[in-house]
């Protein structure tokens, strides 16, 4: 299997490329065709197994084909994380793949002042990658809406979970739209996992790994 058969457009073949990727995991192999068709996607799948591209590259794909040239731009994809670290490391993954296309990106976490955060939501941004606490003290702010979100991935559910972030969770989930696509992670599947997933997803294709 290549990254070509899975149908990838050519400014992210470049990027893989350089990325020194050639061949897809087993969850990208499984998760991109299920995306790129619009399907939404839950996903049971621990961090190593390129998780990040599987959700990441079809949804770069579904938004540079179907630019909307919007001034301000709006926010067309979130990605809620549980922890700093990782809103870095899937945004500078976001850097890497979408660097031959037009999108762009900024990460939201807490710890830090907003300012440079809300600064960058200022300037426009296609593609938010957050963690739950921050982005809802944004939004309480007016300084963010998500409401315009067609893409919408909740990565490491479990750990969301442990951490204590379900009312932020369901909170975040009143504010978006109906009309969209949800990707669910999670390493683990307990009962209230797959009950959370089922208030998200609707008639989600599953992936192991
Ligand atoms: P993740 O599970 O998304 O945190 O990814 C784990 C690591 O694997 C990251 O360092 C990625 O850059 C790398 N990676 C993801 N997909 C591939 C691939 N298809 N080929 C080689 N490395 C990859």
């Amino acid at each position: 299997m290549t990254f070509q058969e899975l149908h990838l457009i050519e400014p992210i073949l470049k990027a893989l490329g350089e990325e020194g990727y050639s061949t897809p995991t087993p969850i990208q192999a499984q998760a991109i065709p299920i995306v790129l068709k619009g399907t939404d996607l839950l996903g049971c799948a621990q961090t190593g197994t390129g998780k990040t591209a599987a959700f990441t590259l079809p949804i770069i794909q579904l938004m540079d084909a179907n630019q909307t040239f919007q001034k301000p731009k709006k926010i067309r994809a979130l990605i809620v994380t549980p922890t700093r670290e990782l809103a870095i490391q899937i945004g500078e993954s976001f850097k890497a793949y979408a660097r031959h296309t037009s999108l762009n990106y900024t990460v939201i976490f807490g710890g830090v002042g907003q300012s440079p955060q809300v600064s960058a939501l200022r300037s426009g941004v296609d593609v938010v990658i957050a963690t739950p606490g921050r982005l809802l003290d944004l939004m309480n702010q007016k300084l963010l809406s998500i409401a315009n979100v067609e893409y919408f991935v909740l990565d490491e559910a479990d750990r969301m979970l442990d951490m204590g972030f379900i009312h932020d969770v369901r909170k975040l989930l009143a504010a978006l739209p109906r009309q969209r696509q949800s990707l669910f992670f999670s390493a683990t599947m307990p009962p209230e996992i797959v009950q959370l997933a089922a208030s998200i997803l609707r008639n989600p294709a599953e992936v192991s790994v």
